[in-house]
């Protein structure tokens, strides 16, 4: 190859270093070559590399008629006939014939077991064995031979490990993820251990304008900001449409802000302008939600705290906290997408485990002062709403009350429940359970996830759409 390259000084022109190492490069791309490697029990080698080697078996795949010998191929810049008088390789059938003969001799040779072997057909395209393979003795395959499956199956020794555990987490230590660890462990175990333990990501997806993350992050930093000078709904109400425009204004630049200027740029600017009228509206319409309840203070915006559940850790941080004026707390949890409404959160794997885990953080760290409220704000462009459950009616009219939400006496026997199978999951997360298995009810979380490249839940389905015959 390299001679080839020396050789281009004779018709190029000078070239800079940058324009010869691309043609180098050029010329190794085109340069067939075998890779130099540690010495392999058996090595696929192309016909000219293996030509003129010895073996101690040998087998010779793809001699079909239309393979064996090879077409002819001129230079399609040299004259025909020019080629043909100096028996120029690939210049006629003749000539390839002849090769194709010196090759076929020399292959036979080359091993004291040599098998040719012919392709029956390509796709629907059945095709004839090659003539200078006739020579020779035909072992036609027995009817009842094993396909190459089966056979390196039964040549293999299979170990068995087990691959639905994750390593325990020690007694006490924070486990990765906080409250949406619980929740994925709860849709899938596998998802959960994928997610936040190995910080597996799905491969991402083009997008025109912000991501979905990107807006619940402008979302959830524009509600704070508001929160953080509009301290309880009196304040709200007194504000005229001037005042309040003015903070609905102040919190979205902070929640704009949030993104880092350089992502901005790479924006259009009409993407940056059309967020900011988005995040308003939405905020307007959440306001309305709140001037509909009884009156609150805002305790918390964004609080951090910890939840010890079933021997780990739990870093978890609660959106909003709003100290009621007749005692007690709300929660509420911002949602930019559609939330699941209560009815669908007490199944037996528990669907929205975050209001559960938030309920009983704040009761662990406030034990004399009851929750009384919890509640998703959907945030959506065409739905804004509060879905929760309420201890009473007085606490925020409009949410569900206990009695319509599932079998629970009161408040108390609902923090049971979550406290017994939250912590049935908190267990499983400390044991290290990563097994493949989705919830089942509707909406399934495989629709979502996204991490099906590293489950391989379609193979494990196909398999056992198989039977367990393919399953084993
Ligand atoms: S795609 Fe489904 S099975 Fe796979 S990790 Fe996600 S939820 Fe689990």
């Amino acid at each position: 190859m390299l001679n080839e390259f020396a050789a281009l000084g004779a018709v190029a022109p000078r070239c800079s270093n940058a324009t010869a190492i691309d043609r180098l490069r050029e010329l190794a791309r085109v340069t067939v070559f075998q890779p130099e490697g540690a010495a392999a029990p058996i090595q696929i080698l192309g016909v000219l590399e293996g030509s003129g080697l010895g073996f101690a078996a040998l087998w010779v795949a793809g001699m079909s008629a239309e393979r064996w010998p090879p077409a002819p191929a001129p230079n399609p810049l040299l004259p025909l006939r020019w080629q043909r008088e100096r028996n120029v390789p690939r210049s006629s059938a003749q000539r390839e014939l002849e090769f194709a003969r010196t090759i076929t001799a020399r292959f036979a040779s080359a091993a004291p077991t040599v098998v040719f072997s012919s392709p029956v057909r390509d796709g629907d395209r059945p095709l004839s064995v090659s003539s200078l393979i006739l020579a020779y003795p035909e072992h036609p395959t027995g009817a009842n031979a094993q396909g190459w499956v089966q056979l390196v199956q039964g040549s293999a020794t299979l170990e068995t490990i087990r691959d639905d555990r994750a390593p325990v987490i020690a007694p006490g230590a924070v486990a990765p993820g906080g409250s949406r660890l619980v929740q994925s462990q709860s849709d899938c175990p596998f998802q959960a251990m994928a997610r936040h333990r190995l910080r597996a990501q799905p491969w991402p997806a083009p997008l025109a304008g912000l991501s979905a993350q990107e807006r619940g992050l402008i979302m959830h930093a524009t509600l704070a900001s508001f929160w953080e000078s509009v301290r309880d709904l009196a304040s709200l109400v007194a504000l005229d449409g001037d005042m309040l425009d003015a903070h609905i204004d102040r919190a979205v630049r902070q929640g704009i802000s949030q993104l880092p200027s350089v992502r901005w740029r790479s924006l259009p600017e009409v993407v940056r302008a059309g967020e900011a009228v988005r995040v308003a509206t939405v905020l307007d319409a959440w306001l309305a939600v709140e001037r509909a309840r009884p009156a609150f203070s805002v305790s918390g915006v964004e609080a951090k705290t910890v939840l010890r559940l079933s021997g780990i850790t739990l870093d978890v941080r609660l959106d909003r906290v709003d100290a009621l004026a007749d005692g007690g707390w709300a929660i509420v949890d911002y949602k930019t997408g559609r939330a699941d409404g209560p009815r669908q959160w007490f199944e037996p794997r528990p669907r929205s485990a975050q209001l559960g885990l938030y309920t009983l953080a704040q009761r662990d760290a406030t034990p004399d002062v009851p929750v009384r409220a919890i509640a998703y704000a959907e945030l959506c462009p065409d739905e804004v709403r509060a879905l929760g459950v309420a201890a009473d009616t007085a606490a925020w009219p409009g949410l569900k009350e206990l009695a319509e939400v599932g079998a629970f006496e009161d408040w108390n026997a609902l923090e049971a429940w979550w406290r017994t199978s939250l912590g049935a999951l908190a267990t499983e997360i400390g044991e290290g359970r990563a097994n493949v298995t989705p919830r089942a009810t509707h909406p399934i979380p495989c629709r979502t996830c996204r991490l099906q490249p590293l489950c391989r839940i379609q193979s494990t389905r196909f398999l056992d759409a198989l039977g367990d015959d393919a399953s084993e």
